[in-house]
């Protein structure tokens, strides 16, 4: 979502006569897109605005900016600390940014817009061949240990009909594959309240000529429904692949951190996605060190990892976020223990990643062509439906087809194949 937001920054930049360039000292205006998910992305901020403020001093014109989730989390609070910031504009209020650039005074901080309208055709996109589409903003889950809802606001669902414009647009333009967004997506709809779902706008989507992948980004175990699981096995150009954020394989602390299923639940979900869907490739995020985790909990997420066999798993140590309700829960787990436990699961995981695909060695997989190799220019780079990056000898008139490669050989994060 954040690299959504970027480009939205990016696009409106350029609709006001901007033009991009590498070299901060170069700039008239430096916006930092920010996340507030964990402690460790808002220090990396601190130490980025840190070191701007010389090249700020020094040039009176220059406009310097925190956008997106610490402008709403931290407010005023970023202007005490770091004076010469000019701009603090939360992610539901970038569609302000034209008015706000014009604005005289400074600093200008605009954070309290509740919800993010529609603000997002025609973006100046990265990438040529793939494309994020935001289906719903906002939140309103409130996992315990989560800031999202606080600082993007409730769900809220975008207009079906400009979702399906907006993706017609994209396919005309040559885009191959797009991926929905949202922080929850199988709520996509629920606030329309007129019976428009994840599942029936997949649907709509399957139909669009010139597409040929769709992935979406991120669904919520408790609300992924039979429904979905037959949509995604019915329609062709679904990718085999789900992010399925587990969180935790202890009841206990799946109950505290108010993710509204049991492990149980999940692995029911897992086993009936499994039924339907070959080949499907399941990814997880995975927090350890909540607070209350024993050794005992922590051992179950090891247990879950390892009956699952995620393909891949994002894991994080638990980051106390305040104003969350996990901020004041007891007992706190010592950072060193935290540390080891993330290291013991991400060996885990893995030896589980590239035992998986290894597995894949000989078998001849779909693999949409999406650039050259940067370290070889006669190699492309590609993806696999279920996600997995592959390598192969190619010609880069190939870029944006499905081809068929050959694996050769796997490594932990890429498979290497030939054409065949
Ligand atoms: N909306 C998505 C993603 C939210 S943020 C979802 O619900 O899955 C991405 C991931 O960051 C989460 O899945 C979670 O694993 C992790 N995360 C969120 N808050 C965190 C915190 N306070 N400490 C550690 N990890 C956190
Ligand atoms: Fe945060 Fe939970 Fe919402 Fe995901 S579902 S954004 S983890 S509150």
């Amino acid at each position: 979502m954040n690299k959504y937001d970027s480009e939205v920054i990016s696009s409106i930049l350029d609709r006001e006569g901007y033009s991009f360039t590498s070299s901060p000292r170069e700039a008239d205006i430096i916006l930092l897109n920010t996340c507030s998910v964990r402690a460790h992305a808002e220090q990396r901020v601190f130490s980025k605005i840190g070191s701007l403020r010389k090249i700020r001093l020094k040039n009176p014109h220059l406009i310097l900016g925190i956008c997106g989730c610490m402008a709403k989390h931290l407010g005023d609070k970023l202007l005490r600390k770091f004076p010469y910031l000019d701009l603090v504009v939360g992610p539901n209020d970038l569609d302000q940014l034209p008015r706000i650039l014009r604005e005289k005074k400074r600093p200008v901080i605009s954070i309290n817009t509740p919800n993010r309208s529609e603000f997002c055709t025609s973006l100046l996109r990265e990438d040529k061949i793939k494309a994020y589409v935001p289906i719903n903003f906002g939140c309103s889950n409130y996992c315990s240990y989560c800031v999202v809802p606080y600082v993007r606001g409730e769900l809220k669902s975008r207009d079906k009909e400009e979702i399906i414009e907006e993706i017609r647009r994209l396919a005309k333009q040559g885009y191959k594959e797009i991926t929905l967004l949202g922080q929850n997506v199988t709520q996509y709809g629920r606030d329309l309240r007129n019976g428009i779902n994840l599942s029936n706008l997949l649907e709509e989507i399957e139909a669009i000529d010139g597409l040929k992948r769709i992935r979406f980004l991120t669904p919520h175990p408790k609300d992924v429904t039979d429904e979905l699981i037959s949509a995604m096995s019915r329609l062709s150009k679904v990718c085999e692949h789900i992010h399925l954020p587990a969180q935790a394989g202890s009841n206990k602390i799946l109950r505290k951190m108010n993710r509204g299923y049991t492990v149980e639940d999940y692995k029911q979900i897992v086993e009936r996605m499994r039924e339907r869907i070959p080949h499907l490739s399941i990814t997880t995020d995975l927090i350890v060190g909540f607070p209350g985790e024993d050794e005992h909990d922590f051992e179950e997420t090891l247990k879950l990892v390892e009956d699952i066999r995620f393909s891949a798993s994002f894991t994080f140590k638990f980051s106390k976020r305040p104003g969350t309700k996990a901020a004041n829960l007891k007992p706190e787990i010592p950072e060193d223990v935290k540390k080891d436990r993330l290291r013991i699961l991400n060996d885990v995981q893995r030896g589980i990643t590239l035992d998986l695909n290894k597995r894949l060695i000989g078998t001849r997989q779909e693999v949409l062509a999406e650039c050259i190799n940067p370290k070889n220019e006669r190699q492309l780079i590609g993806k696999t439906g279920q996600g997995k990056v592959v390598i192969f000898s190619g010609d880069s008139g190939l870029i944006g087809e499905i081809v068929h490669v050959k694996v050769k050989d796997a490594r932990l994060w890429s498979l290497l194949g030939e054409l065949s």
